[in-house]
């Protein structure tokens, strides 16, 4: 081993081993819901029979690819729904989330989102102030837009939920579940239940959540409470760090049904899609997904626990119930922003000599840096961070595949600013 790269200061090797052990509780829950969530993914092969043949390649039109079918069942079961949609073509979180707008709303409906802004790529689908106008958002199609705020707290706001369904009669009611890059609290799948009531006692709406970042964050998933479709990307959480690429639709089976003439087309629906040899990343990915996402939730707390001890402002805070992966570490200026930055990069398995650097990213009105060094490219199940250099100055950090690999990353980070004299 070379010690020079984990050369840590004794400062730094005596917080973070008091974080970890202030952390002991933390990782003593997520470890039951870990186990509580792997044996509901292995029950599930179990139950379906899961063998060599599921993971043979098709190519061409790939009627009837076996693998393909069964992973859609067992995405069904696990996340609670009568039918589900996981395909590897599926590019990204925002294509698949729009693949299941298109697939339910049609002209002349409503789509009202409860839980304030959407995540930023979801505007341009929802054609939200004007973006994407003309390439066929949802808004140039006739489908109209609302949005109820959250409260003062970032909390859903019933009153007004229940107030804007009975206004606009929406068809569809759209949650997201994670923060997203924002900072309000992450949605609980109790909360979401209550929306999800609250909204169905006054009508006869589609429920549907963004799931990203939160699969198997809880014991509960969305649909498990009464919302009627979720979907999610295979480079976060669901894919367990193992599959290439793609993205997951599960629900009511009428709903899949149309998402799958949307996938491909009217008349063909789900009965095509070669699956190229990625059956196995994908049966491989989900059957991961449960430990790996039990892995990031320690990254998580242990950077939580370290940083705050160091005295930044941190959310979700040590101790605190979690709803997705994300954690916040609110730093306060940017060269700590990019110290730290640096020194996650540093930790990295990949691309670990490469140093980040702030650019102006499309769609942002101020710089961003990003640290990530991941197998698969933008795959944030991997340890990675973000921060756009403004006001509070803070990193939006997620995933680690591993968590000791990760909480070595996480203390470089921490080593970086020391060195610098950024932290005392
Ligand atoms: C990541 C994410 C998306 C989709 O983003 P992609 O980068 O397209 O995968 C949508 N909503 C939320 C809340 C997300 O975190």
């Amino acid at each position: 081993m070379n010690n020079n790269i984990f050369d840590f200061d004794n400062r730094i090797i005596q917080i973070a081993d008091s974080s970890e052990k202030a952390s002991d509780n933390d990782f003593r829950i997520i470890n039951e819901i870990t186990e509580f969530n792997q044996r509901k993914v292995l029950s599930s092969f179990i139950k379906n029979g899961v063998s060599e043949v599921d993971f043979s390649t098709s190519t061409g039109y790939a009627y009837g690819d076996r693998g393909r079918e069964k992973l859609d069942k067992i995405y069904a079961e696990i996340f609670g729904g009568e039918d589900a949609l996981v395909r590897h073509s599926f590019t990204c979180g925002t294509h698949t989330l729009a693949v299941a707008l298109y697939g339910v709303l049609r002209p002349g409906d409503t789509i009202l989102c409860v839980t304030g802004i959407p995540y930023d790529t979801i505007h341009g689908v929802i054609g939200i102030n004007g973006k994407g106008k003309g390439q066929g958002t949802l808004e140039d199609l006739g489908i109209k837009y609302r949005q109820t705020e959250l409260d003062e707290n970032g909390m859903p706001d019933y009153e007004r939920i229940a107030q804007d369904v009975k206004t606009y009669k929406p068809k569809m009611v759209y949650i997201q579940r994670s923060r997203g890059y924002s900072l309000r609290p992450s949605l609980s799948v109790d909360e979401i239940g209550k929306i999800t009531s609250t909204v169905k006692n006054m009508c006869d709406c589609v429920v549907m959540v963004d799931n990203c970042y939160g699969e198997f964050v809880e014991k509960k998933e969305p649909l498990d409470v009464g919302a009627d479709i979720i979907a999610g990307s295979l480079i976060k959480n669901a894919g367990g760090g193992i599959a290439r690429s793609g993205g997951y639709i599960a629900g009511r089976k009428d709903l899949i049904e149309l998402c799958s003439y949307r996938m491909t087309t009217p008349g063909l629906g789900r009965e095509v899609g070669a699956t190229f040899g990625e059956n196995r990343n994908m049966f491989m990915g989900v059957f991961n997904a449960p430990h790996v996402v039990g892995e990031a939730l320690k990254t998580a707390v242990f950077s939580a626990s370290l940083f705050s001890s160091l005295g930044f402002s941190v959310t979700p805070e040590p101790g605190e119930i979690r709803h997705d992966i994300i954690q916040t570490v609110c730093l306060g200026d940017s060269e700590k922003l990019i110290a730290f930055c640096e020194g996650m990069q540093s930790g990295a398995p990949v691309d670990s000599f490469l140093t980040p650097e702030p650019w102006d990213m499309p769609g942002y009105d101020s710089k961003v840096i990003m640290a990530a060094g991941t197998f698969i490219m933008g795959a944030s199940i991997e340890l990675s961070a973000d921060a756009p250099l403004r006001e509070p100055y803070a990193v939006w950090m997620q995933g680690g595949l591993n968590y000791y690999s990760a909480k070595a990353g996480i203390m470089l980070a921490a080593q970086r600013m020391f060195n610098k004299g950024l932290i005392k």
